[in-house]
């Protein structure tokens, strides 16, 4: 894998380690004047933390909650083809 591309905020000069760390900051409803970055306290609700640099990424002892749900479904997904779906 190659190395990151870092994304800079142009609003409140963050800079993050990933786009997807750049995108969680962003929140807001998708009209242009609602759209806002987060505080520093609301990234690091978000599992966000600030490297040695500064920058911001997620923090690597959290488990991405996507990575999570995808495992959770795949073994969902093999359990109901073997057995029979009864509830
Ligand atoms: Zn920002």
């Amino acid at each position: 894998m190659s190395r990151a591309i870092k994304s800079e905020c142009s609003v409140c000069g963050a800079t993050f380690v990933s786009v997807a760390a750049f995108d969680i900051h962003r929140v807001g409803s998708y009209l242009p004047r609602s759209r806002r970055c987060m505080t520093v306290n609301e990234m690091q609700a978000e599992g966000l933390i600030q490297d040695d640099k500064g920058w911001w990424g997620f923090d690597p002892a959290q488990s991405r909650p996507s990575q999570t749900d995808l495992a959770t479904c795949y073994s969902q997904a093999g359990r109901q083809q073997k057995g029979s779906v009864s509830r």
